[in-house]
């Protein structure tokens, strides 16, 4: 299958009139950067957006332009002609948005994962990209909107989220070009810092005691997992939102290769995440053995299973996993 080229999604978006734009479930900061980006871009251009997520938006981002694009559902008799899904790999990580995309004339599917399934009538995916963000803003370029001060910290979010704060390697010198010209353009590099990273509840770092307490390593201490109960999330008067980059105390451990961690969700399901360390170690491939997926050195499925079942057949598949690609 062939990405459209910007300019494609470019016209397809000019086209458009009523857009509905949405992410994945449990967005994360790339996800709610790029749709917002994307809606104020839209709404310049003088066309009717509404964003509609499956799930609600961390309070950590909040500081973002949000207010007048956001809805809590899709209201009953609302008309679409054209629906974005950003950062969605296959239609089921659009969650509860999935039925009324299937009604919508124009989907545009606008992803940076490896495994993405091409389910828009335009799909513009590209692996390459840091972050959606970094799509959202090339495409915002292409079709002359001006990116204002608001614009320009959404797309920041999105890239500084995603690349781990410059850290991962999906950061290249584009990443920093593009970054330069959002700083130019009014992104605060220190106020979105403090309003992502360093707006924490106590009850988020006394979450992080609970969960640092879980660390558990296979015998050569190359696996890492941390558990997250739902126990857990209680006694901290926390939720899932919190868990967010808690693996990464685990993979940040020298002898880690991978690590691991086990969500127990309001569901009763478990959402596993994946963070690998070594590009030989691709946990894409991981996650896709129990259906989910994700990029090589970050990925995640949920399983519909009770914790210590998972835990245990995921343990196993990972050991396995290990035993092949032997250093
Ligand atoms: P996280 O572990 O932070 O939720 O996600 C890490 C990466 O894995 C992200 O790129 C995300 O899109 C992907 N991912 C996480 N959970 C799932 C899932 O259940 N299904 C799929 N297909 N991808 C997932
Ligand atoms: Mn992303």
């Amino acid at each position: 299958m062939r990405s459209n080229s910007i300019s494609e999604i470019a016209n397809a978006l000019r086209k458009g009139d009523d857009f509905l734009l949405t992410t994945h479930v449990h967005p994360d900061g790339d996800g709610i950067g790029a749709e917002t980006a994307l809606a104020l871009g839209l709404k310049q251009l003088k066309k009717t957006v509404m964003v509609v997520n499956s799930d609600p938006i961390p309070s950590n981002y909040c500081f973002l332009p949000l207010e007048g694009l956001f809805r809590d559902r899709v209201p009953k008799h609302a008309y679409f002609s054209c629906a974005v899904a950003l950062e969605c790999s296959e239609p089921e990580r659009l969650g509860k948005l999935q039925e009324t995309f299937r009604g919508i004339e124009t989907i545009i599917n606008i992803d940076h994962h490896p495994g993405n399934t091409w389910f828009g009538d335009y799909n513009y995916v590209r692996t390459e990209a840091c972050a959606v963000g970094e799509q959202v803003y090339d495409i915002l370029k292409t079709m002359k909107v001006r990116i204002d001060p608001g614009m320009a910290a959404c797309i920041y979010t999105s890239i500084l989220t995603d690349t781990g704060s410059f850290s991962y390697s999906n950061t290249t010198w584009r990443t920093h070009e593009i970054v330069e010209d959002l700083i130019k353009l009014g992104a605060n590099p220190t106020d979105i810092y403090q309003a992502v990273y360093e707006s924490n509840s106590p009850g988020k770092i006394q979450l992080l005691g609970e969960i640092l307490s879980t660390l558990s390593f296979s015998p050569d201490k190359r696996v890492a997992w941390v558990t997250m109960t739902r126990k857990a999330f209680k006694d901290t008067h926390t939720s899932y939102e919190d868990a967010e980059g808690m693996i990464n105390y685990a993979r940040s451990i020298k002898t880690v290769d991978i690590a691991i961690s086990f969500t127990e969700l309001n569901s009763g399901k478990v959402k596993v995440s994946f963070r690998s360390k070594t590009h030989e170690q691709d946990v894409n491939k991981l996650a896709a053995l129990f259906n989910g997926g994700g990029h090589t050195r970050a990925s995640g499925c949920v399983i519909d299973d009770t914790l210590e079942n998972t835990k245990k057949q995921v343990l196993e598949r990972v050991l396995l996993f290990m035993k092949k690609s032997v250093k």
